[in-house]
């Protein structure tokens, strides 16, 4: 049988509810199982106060994946982990028991209604790009810039190592 091709997938992980450091950590064991993914690696940890959301401060992390299946399939993938995991969606940007974004699909660039590859806000926040430059390379280039320079441009933000 041909091997499915593998696409290099970021995910952005978050929480600021609950246990939330244990939410990220099972997130990340759920996603390693999901048939079509694979050799996950995982950021470290980083904690900062909530940007455009309110409540306690937000834990996030990145992984990086291996994956047969399509970018939709994926989203689908990551929302049944956030259901999963309690998210209610009262309101926007309210504060979330765990969000599990879709930051990069391969170099595919994606502009549904529903979907929007790279994540459209990634590129100007540190919560994403310190943990990202752990597991991808400073020469990756977004529309924005290069993570090396985006990550220059977004050295002011607070953010900790946990
Ligand atoms: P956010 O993560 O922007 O704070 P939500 O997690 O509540 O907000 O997502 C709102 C909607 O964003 C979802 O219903 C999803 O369809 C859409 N969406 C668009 N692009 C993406 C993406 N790259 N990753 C995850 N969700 C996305
Ligand atoms: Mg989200």
């Amino acid at each position: 049988m041909p091997v499915p091709s593998m696409t290099l997938a970021y995910i952005g992980m978050g929480a600021n509810l609950g246990e939330a450091l244990a939410s990220l950590k099972q997130a990340a064991a759920e996603l390693a199982c999901v048939p079509g993914i694979s050799a996950l690696r995982l950021s470290r940890f980083y904690s900062s106060a909530p940007v455009d959301s309110s409540g306690p401060d937000y834990v996030n992390a990145v992984a990086a994946i291996e994956t047969a299946l399509d970018a939709d399939a994926l989203l689908a993938v990551l929302q049944k982990i956030e259901q999963d995991h309690g998210r209610l969606r009262p309101y926007r940007n309210a504060p979330r028991t765990l969000d599990l974004d879709l930051l990069l699909y391969g170099d595919q660039e994606i502009n549904e209604p529903h979907l929007i590859v790279p994540h459209p806000r990634m590129h100007e926040r540190a919560f994403v790009l310190r943990p990202l430059a752990e597991l991808a390379p400073p020469t990756l280039r977004l529309r924005q810039g290069s993570l090396a320079a985006l990550l220059d441009a977004c050295a002011n933000q607070k953010l900790q190592l946990i």
